[in-house]
């Protein structure tokens, strides 16, 4: 199997090695050192600044998604919310079922958000910026550096959910002023699903002790405070925090988040050169892209799916398939994972013989 969508994704021999052993018991001294360990390990990478926490959360990128909104803003708040993709759109309707003013921005298909889509919400009295750094459906990479501004002028609560962006475009909490940023196993740190993590900046820590969310799993005042002595208060997925464990050891060791970037951006640089050599036919339908996925459009009218389909069932190889109105048009190249440039010559080879077949 080869396997370039954006996650569940390739795991190192490492990681995978752990995934075979028996999962230890975790009410342990070993596996609370092990877990400050991940805690110190996700606050550097992140650079997270003075007084911040990480806390890891059983539960895919969903559950952080929630978790960061219920802890961090009330029926109280103003919250403004970039619905570019169904990322964005989970996160409206996060904020509708719990009753959470908001307003919803929508830029345009395959465009980033702009000065001019901000500018009518400027000193209106928001209060919260909801943003999917990367829309991953869409492969859109949003502007940090704009949004960023915006909420330092208005004083504005910035949550970042940077589950496909992390270790693939750079990112500096501290320096963009984001007080909450969330991630997940299964993107570009390169584990199974189950775990995400939730960073949180010494003010965003501070709100989360005094809001009070209607939930039990989801609260994170207990997940702080168990954490501090690196426990959970639930049974967590043990096994895939050792994993994450190894994972985050691995990267640092390798020369750390930089240099797991540009590991990421040369595979989509050099996959997005070679599609063009080859002359596929296929567009890039994002206008501003991210390190961790390539969206391409079939220009030669072969439905996206069907591509989707030959390359899984005669080839073995996984591309992503995009659901809803853009099953036929849309396909995603991800190079997120335990992937090299000899992966990608297998994957365009894929590709010119499945045109010479007659099948793109
Ligand atoms: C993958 C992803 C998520 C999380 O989805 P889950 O299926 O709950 O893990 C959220 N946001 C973005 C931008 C993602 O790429």
């Amino acid at each position: 199997m080869l396997n370039f969508t954006v996650g569940p994704v390739m795991s190192s021999e490492a990681v995978r090695a752990i995934g075979a052993e028996q999962v230890p018991y975790f009410r342990t001294s070993e596996f609370s050192e092990l877990m400050l360990e991940n805690e110190r390990m996700m606050l550097a990478f992140t650079k997270a600044g003075k007084n911040a926490r990480a806390v890891f959360m059983t539960g895919s990128g969903t559950a952080s998604m929630e978790a960061a909104v219920i802890n961090c803003f009330t029926k109280e708040d103003r919250v403004l919310v970039v619905d570019g993709g169904s990322f964005g759109h989970r996160f409206v309707e996060i904020l509708e079922i719990y009753e959470i003013p908001h307003t919803a921005i929508k830029p345009a298909f395959g465009c980033g958000v702009t000065a001019e889509d901000l500018a009518p919400y400027e000193g209106k009295g928001y209060t919260g910026f909801l943003v999917n750094l990367d829309e991953t459906s869409i492969g859109v990479l949003y502007d940090i550096e704009l949004i960023s501004d915006f909420c330092r002028r208005n004083g504005i609560f910035l949550i970042v959910d940077s589950i496909s962006s992390f270790l693939c475009d750079p990112f500096d909490m501290e320096k963009y002023g984001v007080q909450v940023m969330i991630t997940g196993s299964q993107k570009a740190l390169a584990c199974p699903p189950g775990v995400s993590i939730i960073v949180l900046s010494g003010e965003a820590v501070e709100r989360v002790y005094s809001n009070h969310p209607k939930t039990v799993y989801l609260d994170l005042k207990s997940a702080l405070t168990n954490g501090e002595r690196g426990q959970t208060p639930f049974t967590c997925a043990v096994g895939i925090l050792r994993q994450i464990h190894a994972r985050l050891a691995e990267i640092q060791e390798a020369g750390g988040v930089e240099s797991e970037i540009s590991r990421i951006a040369g595979l989509a640089a050099y996959f997005r050169r070679r599609i063009k050599e080859e002359n596929l036919p296929f567009s890039i339908v994002s206008q501003s892209l991210s390190n961790a996925v390539t969206p391409l459009s079939p220009t030669n009218g072969t439905s996206a799916n069907d591509i989707f389909l030959t390359l899984k069932d005669e080839y073995g190889i996984w591309i992503c398939p995009n659901g809803g109105a853009l099953k036929d048009t849309v396909f995603r190249v991800g190079h997120i994972g335990a992937l090299t440039e000899a992966d990608y010559d297998t994957l365009i080879a894929a590709f010119l013989d499945m045109a010479a077949k007659g099948k793109l």
